[in-house]
């Protein structure tokens, strides 16, 4: 059996045969069109599909088609963002975009969710950002009662329930802590005391060590950018290979108090490999201290949140950083996992707004 026998050479039929089906396929996808835009997808997301269907519908060179020609689509999206526009829309919640809460009561709108947003957007760094407020006071008037009170009386149940809601926040937590330590703080100054406060409450309870984040990911992962210094690179392991995932997540989760602060001393940073074995260790000593007084508030409260996050921090990195190449290893486009439509898929160390990416 030769190699040839496996080479198909195309031919009329199949070609026509290949056009018709991609024809159809093409009239199927534009009888869908608007019916298959999900109303719970973003308005940005939106007006995107909307403007790639008029791509497939060919109605891109008609004037005003169905008004998403793609300057209309770069301006709408540019206004979406822009706090000067009468179209710019600040972001209140994760899950719901002004237009999912056309429904609620006029009178809980008027008397508490516009007053809430006008007095927010002064009290965050930018307008756009009331989302950080939100989830700051979500936190602080959940979590923290929550957690305050197995320790005052532990019930499995409760404790639980409180882990299964922290692995619930612990994303969009992670989220604003990352735009948190890139800014240095995600409020305006006025409210300085609390910006540079809150995340010293709230980090033990999602499972963050106190500001290790902002020394690892600011000062030593997007400084050495997954070359070979950077402790989580993966261009050491075999990144199709389960041990080697356990070992990339098994060695942070053991040695990555004494890791960094070594990596900081060999850079000649001792300023920094002190304060980041102090925080990393005052860390510990407290959630120690938590456990001694209290061990099964503090397995739900603060062990298993923190032990969660690290496995998450690093299943992430490894799936982020899955292409990183050998050859060229600091490179974005040649390590890059995305596709289609945004940067690539890591961000320098002052990394735009959110809502311009
Ligand atoms: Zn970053």
């Amino acid at each position: 059996m030769t190699k040839d026998r496996f080479i198909h050479t195309p031919n009329f039929a199949d070609f026509t045969y290949s056009w018709t089906r991609l024809a159809t396929y093409k009239a199927s996808l534009c009888c869908i069109m608007e019916s298959s835009i999900s109303p719970q997808l973003t308005q940005a997301d939106m007006i995107v599909l909307r403007n790639l269907f008029q791509d497939i519908n060919g109605d891109e060179t008609k004037p005003n088609a169905s008004g998403f020609d793609d300057q209309t689509s770069i301006d709408l999206l540019a206004c979406l963002s822009d706090e000067t526009s009468d179209k710019f829309q600040p972001t209140i919640f994760t899950g719901w975009d002004e237009k999912d809460l056309l429904g609620i009561p006029d009178a809980f709108h008027k008397n508490l969710l516009q007053p809430y947003v006008k007095w927010a957007q002064h009290v965050v760094r930018r307008p756009t950002d009331v989302v950080f407020l939100t989830h700051t006071l979500l936190y602080l008037s959940t979590s923290v009662p929550s957690a305050i009170y197995l320790y005052y009386r532990f019930t499995w149940a409760h404790g639980i329930c409180h882990w299964l809601m922290q692995a619930w926040y612990a994303g969009a937590f992670t989220l604003m802590l990352h735009n948190h330590i890139h800014n240095n703080g995600v409020l305006s100054k006025d409210y300085a005391w609390f910006d540079r406060c809150f995340p010293y409450v709230l980090e033990p309870l999602m499972g963050h060590t106190w500001d290790s984040y902002y020394y690892h990911h600011v000062k030593h992962h997007h400084t050495e950018s997954n070359g070979p210094d950077d402790l989580s690179s993966t261009i050491r392991y075999q990144r199709d290979e389960l041990k080697d995932l356990l070992q990339y997540i098994g060695r942070f989760l053991i040695l990555v108090w004494i890791d960094l602060p070594l990596y900081f001393l060999r850079k000649g940073k001792r300023a920094l490999a002190f304060k980041s074995f102090v925080s990393e260790l005052s860390s510990y000593a407290f959630i120690y201290i938590a456990a001694t007084h209290n061990f099964r508030a503090s397995l739900f409260v603060l062990m298993l949140p923190l032990l969660q996050m690290r496995i998450a921090m690093m299943v992430g990195n490894w799936g982020q950083h899955a292409f990183v190449d050998d050859i060229e290893p600091t490179s974005d486009l040649r390590s890059s996992i995305t596709l289609i439509d945004v940067p690539v898929s890591h961000s320098p160390p002052s990394p735009p707004h959110m809502s311009n990416i």
